[in-house]
């Protein structure tokens, strides 16, 4: 079998949808898997709608999501994507062979090409079989001079020497077209996997630009981690035999296959994406998590150069676990930074109505004064001690405790929590909880 080259064929025409980057990652994933080549190239052909800005996101997109090209013009090791604007030349060239093989004809200022009439059969690897016939004759030059969409798309794929093409569902209806290209010019098409489309998470649409999720800057924006969108990715419409959903790449690339992705649509789910990614976010190794968590707190609103950095690891290193995302991470982590955090006053009022929260506030106090060393086990050991000594649960300090010193009732385990804040902290705050409320 010849070596495996493929390639993903963005136009330029809008920002970079999640649909577009599963084509890019499937794609790239069977080079991988097939030790061939993934290739890039711009299908720049629209002067009205392409947009530079557009393939900026796009490039930077696909660096995002680590799917990086083997090949493509350039010298010194930088290899540039493929752009169809520089490659008229070759469309010409190609465009003669039709002609001078009496294959086209002008009308109207267009070239037409002639179709075969013969009936076809599409082995595509993930939809089977499927029978289509081209019966009209259709334009490859449009009379301003410009080959068409068909054209380009197919002398690329023959001047490319693609084994593969594995793309979205929506050009199953141009496959036809193509392939009475591929015949014109004597070239053997290439396989075809045509991938279903992604519907919205509700409903029965596709997935449009305008739903959550959608755009893959906005993972990057909301401080996603890149190898979880792409794990996520992998599963619409794609998944190991054991129904596994959280894989390391090289175990991707060593199980992906297309002709296994899956032939009805995909559904996109918010909920799993944000859940896979969390289960990365607590999977990363402390300094990773840490660099990261300080890249997204240099834009919010915490003081936290103001503190000590190995405070500020403490307070990280304590949180990640429970963190469920980097979006989430300044509100979860202001009260070790500030202390002028709110209250959740409905969750005070809650405790009180189920006991008297100042008054294991105020036992906890006393005996809490008195340690020597705080850290997890003499604070755990204190409060079993206390709610044996008064007949009361270990939640009922536990409750009080951290919502005096940090307003709220999730967070990190309250023992950790204390050993961090640090003892005079501690008291300060249950000074001032106890003259509020
Ligand atoms: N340029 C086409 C698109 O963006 C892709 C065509 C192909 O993959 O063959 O939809």
């Amino acid at each position: 079998m010849n070596d495996v080259r493929v390639r993903f064929a963005p136009s330029p025409t809008g920002f970079f949808h999640i649909g577009s980057a599963r084509t890019a990652l499937f794609n790239w994933l069977y080079a991988k898997h097939r030790k061939g080549k993934f290739i890039l190239r711009i299908e720049d052909t629209d002067d009205e709608r392409d947009r530079k800005e557009f393939l900026d996101v796009l490039i930077h997109g696909l660096h995002w999501l680590g799917l990086h090209w083997d090949e493509g013009p350039g010298v010194g090791g930088e290899y540039g994507p493929y752009f169809q604007s520089q490659r008229s030349d070759i469309y010409r060239k190609y465009i003669e062979i039709l002609r001078s093989e009496g294959l086209t004809y002008e009308r109207d200022g267009a070239l037409y090409f002639r179709v075969s009439h013969r009936p076809q059969v599409i082995h595509d690897l993930i939809r089977g079989d499927v029978s289509r016939e081209e019966e009209k004759d259709f334009v490859i030059v449009r009379s301003n001079g410009k080959p068409v969409f068909h054209l380009v798309n197919v002398v690329d794929d023959i001047s490319m020497r693609i084994t593969h093409i594995i793309r979205g569902e929506d050009h199953l209806s141009n496959t036809s077209k193509h392939i009475e290209l591929f015949n014109a010019f004597g070239v053997k098409p290439p396989l075809f996997a045509h991938i279903p489309l992604i519907l919205k998470s509700q409903g029965s649409g596709k997935m449009s630009k305008r739903d959550t999720g959608a755009l893959i800057e906005d993972y990057e924006k909301n401080h996603f981690i890149a190898d979880a969108v792409r794990n996520y990715l992998c599963l619409l419409g794609w998944s190991p035999k054991e129904d596994r959903e959280i894989l390391p790449l090289d175990e991707i690339i060593r199980l992906f296959d297309i002709c296994d992705v899956n032939r009805n649509n995909a559904r996109f789910d918010e909920k799993k994406m944000s859940f896979i990614n969390s289960e990365y976010l607590r999977a990363l190794p402390l300094d990773d998590f840490c660099g990261r968590a300080l890249a997204v707190l240099k834009s919010g609103h915490l003081a936290i150069e103001e503190f000590d950095a190995h405070y500020v690891r403490d307070v990280l290193a304590l949180c990640q676990e429970k963190l469920r995302s980097f979006a989430e991470l300044p509100n979860f982590i202001e009260y070790f930074f500030t202390e002028s955090f709110p209250y959740d006053r409905e969750a005070l009022a809650k405790l009180q109505s189920k006991f008297d929260v100042q008054t294991r506030l105020h036992k906890f106090k006393l005996a809490f004064e008195s340690l020597d060393v705080v850290d997890e086990t003499s604070v755990e050991n204190l409060i079993r001690q206390l709610a044996t000594d008064h007949g009361v649960n270990t939640g009922e300090y536990i409750h009080s405790v951290r919502l005096a010193v940090s307003g709220r009732t999730v967070g990190p385990g309250l023992f950790g929590l204390l050993r961090v804040l640090g003892k005079q902290v501690v008291l300060k705050r249950l000074n001032a909880f106890s003259k509020k409320n």
